[in-house]
């Protein structure tokens, strides 16, 4: 493995700390109403990676573990930041939101799914495809 492909992750307090391996793909703005609350924005940007890969350095704030039906949303419980989300229905995949990843040569997300849940707040302002819903991979 390339030492490039190895992404470090951290919460705001750096209190914990992941690193992946193998990058991340399925780069993409997701605009539903569950990663709105989570982030406190939208729309949320998500890299997929294989959990296998995920390896948590640091963990000096414990991991809150919340889910919200689809998924486990985890998070620092020290500082509140989101961490990762765990798939239920495809449990070898893992979802990183792309701001906690500290890397600046992230891939740009490449669509925007669950459209049909856009806050009127918000403004698409880009050519991506986009998706009323989730789409089959
Ligand atoms: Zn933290
Ligand atoms: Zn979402």
């Amino acid at each position: 493995m390339k030492n490039q492909d190895v992404l470090r992750g951290s919460c705001l307090c750096r209190s914990v700390g992941f690193s992946l391996s193998g990058g991340i793909t399925a780069v993409r703005y997701c605009h539903c109403s569950h990663c709105r609350k989570f982030a406190g924005t939208s729309p949320a940007a998500w890299g997929m990676a294989e959990t296998a890969n995920l390896t948590v350095t640091a963990s000096n704030s414990e991991i809150g573990k919340f889910n919200s039906g689809r998924g486990i949303r985890c998070f620092c419980l020290n500082c509140g930041s989101p961490l990762w989300f765990e798939s239920i229905e495809y449990p070898q995949m893992i979802a990183i939101p792309l701001g906690v990843l500290d890397s600046d040569k992230l891939p740009a997300p490449k669509l925007h799914i669950w459209t049909q849940s856009k806050a009127n707040w918000c403004c698409i302002n880009d050519d991506l495809p986009q998706h009323p819903t989730y789409p089959e991979e």
